[in-house]
Formats: C-alpha cells, structure tokens, sequence
C-alpha cells in the first residue's frame, strides 16, 4: 500500500494499493492500444476535451485542492489558486496546440521541403509532491494535445492526487488509457522506462532522482527532459524600488511555504540600501501568518514531511557553524519550520551551495554589478533570477551576463503556460510549456518531395 499522510497532524488521507508487475503491464496495454486511435485525432477533437478538463478543474477546484492541502499541507488558498492555473494551461494548449506544431515549410531545392511534429507514444512523467497538480498539467496537457499518451509515477506522499488526476481527464471525456496513474514506488521506475512501449520519460524533481532517471533512458536511447532544483537569486540594486522590492521577495521566497523550486533563496542586496531593505522586508516576513493550512487565513503551512523539516533544520545550523545569523525564526518544531531569515551568508556556506527547500532565506550583500553577477553564477543551479531596478536599460544589459534558464526584471520568477521553462547546469535540461514544451516530445520529421 502507498499511503499519504496529512504532515499538519498525521492523520492517513489515502492508502493505495501499490502495482504489482503485472498490473504495470495490463497498464501500458491500455495505454499502447489507445496510443493508435489517439494520434489519429485532430485537433479539434483534442481540443474539446481538454477544455472540457479545464471546466471540470474549476468546477470542483475545492475537493482537488483540500486532498492537495491534507497530503503536502499547503495553505488551501495556494492549493486553489494551484488548481486554476491548471485549468489555464488546459486551456492554454487547447487552443494552441494546433498552431505550435503546424508543419513548417523549409525552401529548398525540393518541389516542397517541410518538417512536421508528430506524437510518438507513451510518455512516462516522474512528478514531485511540492506542485502535486501544476507539475503533472503542465506535462499533461501539451504531451495529449500532441497526441501522445501520458502515464504518471506521483510522489509517493501525493498519490491520492495522482488518482484525482487520471479522474479529471476521464471526467473530461479523454478515451480510457489516454492518462494513466500508476501507483508505484521509484524502485519500479526503471522497469516501466526500460520498457519498449514506453518511449520517453520526463523527471520534475531532486538530482539524485534526475540522475538515475536520465541514466536508464540513456541506456535506452530514448529522451529525457530534467526539471530539477533550484537556488534562486533575488538582485537588489540600489536603484530598486525599495517597497514594491520587498514585497516581491517575500512572496518569491515564503510562498508555497517556501518548497517551491524556483524560490528565490539567495537574497543579494546591494551594500548601501542592505540595512534598510532587511529591516522592512523582515517587518513583513514577521506578519506572515502561519497555522493550520485548512484556514483561509494561514500563508506559511507545515513542511511536506518531517524528514524535509530536519534536513532544513541541519543546513541551517551548518550554517550557522560557518559563520551565518540567525537574524530571524530558525525554529522547527515538528514539521513546522518557522520562516526564517539568515544574514552574513557567503558563497561558501551550505545555505547558499545548497538547495533549502523551506521558508528559509540567506541574505548576502555586494559591492557592483560585477560582484553580483560572479555571486549569482556561482551557484551550481540555473533555474532562474530575479534582478530589481528601475535602469531598464541596465537590466536589459546585464540579462546575458546571466548562466540561468531564465532571468526576470522587477518580478519572481514565475511559470507562464505562454513562456518556455526550465533551467541549466544542475538544475536540469529540455523545456516545459509554450511551444517549447509542447516540441520536446514529438518526432520533429522531414519531409522532402523532389
Ligand atoms: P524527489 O525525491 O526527487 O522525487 C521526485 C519524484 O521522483 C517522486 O515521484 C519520487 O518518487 C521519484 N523518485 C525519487 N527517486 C527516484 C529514483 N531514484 N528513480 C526514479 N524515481 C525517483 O523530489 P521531491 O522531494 O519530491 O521534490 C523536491 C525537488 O524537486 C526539489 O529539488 C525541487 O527543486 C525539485 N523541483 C523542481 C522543479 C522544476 O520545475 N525544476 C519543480 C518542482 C520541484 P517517491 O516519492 O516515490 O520517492
């Protein structure tokens, strides 16, 4: 059995049987004999039922996101507004889908010379409990309007919202088998990539998981896409409009009780506005409401498990044996960890190599661009950064001096169903969403007629 536990009081949500080989077998069955009826739709076709999945995602938005709430204990206005966005990238794709993978016309010395995008089969998705609903849509919803057949392997601490997952698109009226949960634990992945019906796969996760994930289907020749860990950095430049600044890292850091992978975590200030920006951003970190993550009212929730609270409670303390403050929280207390905030961090510290997976900020200052610029690149991921200023012109300048996958001006970084997503160096490779996305998992062909 795959059991859920509600990480605010313990409490089991779900108990699900796990798959046994053979029903991994009957699963990618269903899926292959769907896959020959799926591809011949057209768009269109596609198209109403994946808006249908939208409806039906707004309509009952409350039930997915309080199964959400108990299993990973997110604040249940943040599980809501998760379910919506879902809703937005069905409806995203649904009507662009068509256009994105419209055949492209090439001139060459051919009577006609174009490439097409065509579907190429079961896709298998490894997803994370931290977004339970937005990580899987945003895989689903392209991979389905390109034709191709999703199966998903949840994180085990959200498998309940696997299931609710597969409901939505039967609910929805998708041909059973075109997305398929399958309840497994990671020991059983490789078999289900290794396995010929199954052509690739795409991990949203931790390294190790990516690693092993991308290892097998390389064995295999068959594609990976990696979304993996992120650390951030929020750039305050002096010139930075100090109030609307402070309120933008917050939420960049603390919501989604800070487990979010494109979190700013690094929080860079230049040496001149640092004394005025911490205390204000700290006054409003302070009245942060924390509790129970059912009330409307709470913001911070409680970690997704108690073992995430105590690697968070060690990195801090490593720290702090390194040189870092405590400058505010630094509490855990079951797996509530109190949203904290560390100063004096260099880049040799473990909260700034590190990836902190929780409501935990490190705040570093520096001198000039070229100092900021060296301290974001230090780090070995390359999800995305967040630069503050009101000199357009110069952050215009500086972008390219960035190594991440995406750099936003005056913004958190954010995921957008219209903007490709993904990162560089450890934080992954391939991208998710826009037409980007949709293009990862379909054989680009060439076609040439003398
Ligand atoms: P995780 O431990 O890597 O788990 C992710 C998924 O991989 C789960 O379904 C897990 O299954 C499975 N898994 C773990 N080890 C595996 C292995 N060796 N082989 C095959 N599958 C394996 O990550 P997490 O703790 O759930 O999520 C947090 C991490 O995800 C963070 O690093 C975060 O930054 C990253 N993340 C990245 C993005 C992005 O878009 N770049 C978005 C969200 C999260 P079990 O649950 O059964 O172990």
């Amino acid at each position: 059995m795959i059991v859920s536990r509600n990480p605010y009081n313990g409490e089991e949500v779900a108990s699900i049987k796990e798959f046994t080989k053979r029903d991994i077998d009957e699963a990618l069955d269903v899926a292959d004999k769907r896959f020959q009826s799926w591809k011949q739709t057209s768009f269109s076709e596609r198209s109403k039922l994946m808006m249908a999945a939208a409806a039906e995602l707004k309509k009952n938005k409350q039930e997915y996101a309080e199964t959400i709430t108990l299993e990973m204990g997110k604040p249940i206005t943040q599980a809501i507004a998760e379910v919506e966005k879902c809703a937005w990238v069905c409806e995203y794709y649904a009507e662009n889908a068509e256009k994105h993978l419209s055949k492209e016309t090439i001139k060459t010395d051919a009577r006609k010379s174009y490439t097409s995008f065509e579907p190429i089969g079961i896709v298998l998705a490894v997803m994370p409990w931290n977004y339970p609903f937005w990580q899987v849509f945003r895989f689903a919803a392209p991979a389905l309007m390109a034709g191709n057949i999703g199966v998903l392997k949840h994180a085990s601490n959200v498998m309940q919202s696997g299931e609710n997952i597969q409901k939505i698109f039967e609910r929805a009226g998708f041909p059973k088998g075109c997305f398929q949960n399958l309840p497994i634990g990671s020991k059983k992945v490789e078999d289900v990539i290794r396995d010929k019906r199954v052509k690739a796969v795409t991990l949203t996760g931790s390294k190790p998981a990516g690693s092993s994930v991308a290892s097998v289907a390389g064995e295999e020749i068959k594609k990976s896409v990696l979304e993996l860990g992120g650390s951030n950095a929020l750039v305050v430049f002096k010139d930075a409009n100090i109030k609307k600044t402070v309120a933008t890292c917050v939420q960049a850091r603390y919501q989604n009780t800070g487990q979010s992978c494109i979190a700013g975590k690094r929080l860079l200030l230049q040496d001149s506005i640092a004394e005025e920006f911490l205390e204000l951003f700290s006054k409003q970190v302070r009245e942060l409401k924390s509790g129970d993550p059912m009330d409307e009212k709470t913001y911070i929730g409680v970690l997704a498990r108690e073992d995430l609270a105590e690697d968070l409670e060690k990195q801090v303390s490593e720290s702090v044996k390194q040189g870092a403050k405590i400058h505010l929280g630094g509490v855990r207390n079951g797996t509530y960890y109190e949203p904290t905030i560390l100063t004096g961090v260099n880049k040799e510290m473990t909260v700034f190599k590190e990836e902190t997976f929780g409501p935990v900020i490190s705040v570093t200052t520096f001198k000039d661009e070229k100092e900021a610029v060296e301290l974001v690149n230090s780090s070995d991921f390359g999800l995305g950064v967040s630069v503050f200023t009101e000199d357009l012109e110069f952050a215009e300048k500086i972008c390219p001096q960035f190594d991440d996958g995406a750099v936003f001006i005056n913004e958190l970084v954010k995921s957008d169903p219209r903007l490709p997503f993904g990162g560089t160096k450890i934080s992954g490779y391939g991208r998710e969403l826009s037409i980007h996305g949709i293009r990862e998992f379909v054989n680009k062909k060439t076609v040439y007629i003398k």
